[in-house]
């Protein structure tokens, strides 16, 4: 049964669903160049090579692996891998992408003004004793759960920047404790993400030598997801694998304020068009872009359909979506699947135990997800796909204390795959 704006019950009630986001044609999304922005990224790559010796081999890459995901018991109607941004270079997390596309655009822009950066030449001038002594006057602010903090934090202070980050307090006290660790100063709130972000805003506001990372609406950082869709159709190409409309590719995405899981979708939907299905996967206590998607603009929160924002998955603990994600992305996105904090322990579980994969709960959102969505796929009589692909977010710096934690969690947790 759906409500009269269109939030079904299922999800008021907080319980597991898969929404299909049919309302009719949607308007074509703004344009971004995405060339522009690929250029942009190849940039910066001199300078991360220079100053992250884990970089050397990469020559300043920032990628992750495609991995095939077989042998597990995954309910796919076809070949499944592991888009492997939870093992991503420097941050262990999606976030690094969004986050290293933000602050080199941010210093390359401080530096060309101060007349250190004259066009066109190399990012290696970003690492200069003068550029330095520029940043260090100037302060970077974030509000976050955690892992965009983390990677604005690593960029940030590396570049020679103070870094301020508001975390709510969802955040993991591992993750504030790393990032006093880099030199980033860790202001903590009472309050939810929102309410981090909010006080991250208003302080940066007041302070003109501050930058502000507005994780609620910020172009920079979805270029930089975009570039990771870009990235991943190059794999697929690689691979042989050719989707098509009446054979489409699947991408199941963990989805948090909405920006790293639009970003993504639009650089895929640039790669593939219709021959893609993108599914965002949120927690049945926090599924704030179903509830901005299905909620025709009039439900904005979690809140206000009656639910806690409640969930172990620190990274996808968000009340209200991204504007400017829904703006970019709402109308390209397929499905959003809900699942239970039980169903991400779970999932956690069998990818380390079948494919020695070391995932946080948020960053194993896709997989929790494919059983429910491949069912009402099926139900609804849809085409199988060319092959499924579980974005992986988060995880490989998870510390080894908290890490066993959780699979011990996972072990007494009543949940199964699937
Ligand atoms: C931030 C994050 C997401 C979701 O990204 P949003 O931009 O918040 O939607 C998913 N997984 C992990 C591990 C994250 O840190």
């Amino acid at each position: 049964m759906l409500w009269k704006d269109g939030v079904p019950a299922e999800v008021r009630a907080g319980r597991p669903i898969v929404w299909w986001n049919d309302r009719g044609a949607a308007p074509a999304p703004p344009t971004v160049d995405v060339d522009e922005a690929l250029r942009e990224v190849a940039w910066g790559r001199p300078f991360l090579r220079a100053i992250f010796p884990e970089l050397e081999a990469t020559e300043g890459r920032i990628e992750s692996p495609l991995i095939p995901l077989g042998g597990g018991g995954w309910s796919v109607p076809g070949p499944l891998y592991a888009k492997a941004d939870h093992a991503l270079p420097l941050t262990g997390s999606v976030k690094a992408r969004g986050g290293m596309y933000e602050v080199l655009g941010h210093a390359k822009e401080v530096a060309c003004a101060a007349g250190l950066l004259p066009e066109g030449t190399s990012s290696e001038l970003l690492a200069s004793d003068a550029a330095r002594t520029l940043f260090a006057a100037r302060r970077i602010a974030v509000g976050s759960t955690g892992n965009l903090g983390y990677s604005i934090g690593i960029l940030g202070r590396a570049l020679g920047f103070a870094v301020v980050v508001h975390m709510s307090r969802d955040a993991k006290a591992w993750k504030k404790a790393r990032l006093r660790d880099i030199g980033a100063t860790v202001i903590e709130h009472e309050g939810d993400y929102a309410a981090a972000v909010a006080s991250a805003r208003e302080a940066s506001r007041a302070d003109p030598s501050s930058y502000f990372v507005d994780d609620e609406s910020s172009l920079p950082l979805f270029k930089g997801y975009m570039c990771g869709g870009l990235e991943l159709a190059d794999q697929l190409a690689a691979f042989g694998l050719v989707p098509l409309p009446e054979r489409p590719l699947d991408v199941l995405i963990p989805c948090g304020v909405g920006g790293a899981p639009a970003g993504i979708a639009y650089g895929l939907k640039h790669a593939y068009g219709e021959a893609v299905r993108l599914i965002l996967v949120e927690p049945t206590q926090s599924p704030c872009v179903l509830i901005r998607l299905a909620g025709l603009g009039v439900m904005k929160s979690v809140y206000d359909v009656g639910l806690t924002n409640a969930t172990l998955a620190d990274g996808l603990a968000v009340p209200s979506a991204s504007e400017l994600a829904c703006a970019m992305a709402g109308a390209l996105i397929g499905s959003v699947v809900t699942v239970s904090d039980e169903s991400l322990l779970a999932a956690c579980r069998a990818a380390w135990r079948d494919h020695g994969l070391k995932l946080e709960l948020s960053g194993a959102a896709g997989l929790a997800a494919l059983g429910a969505f491949y069912n009402d796929l099926r139900r609804r009589g849809g085409p199988d796909p060319t092959a499924t692909i579980v974005w992986t977010t988060g995880g490989a710096h998870l510390p080894e204390f908290e890490f066993r934690a959780m699979l011990a969690a996972a072990g007494t947790s009543a949940a199964q795959v699937d």
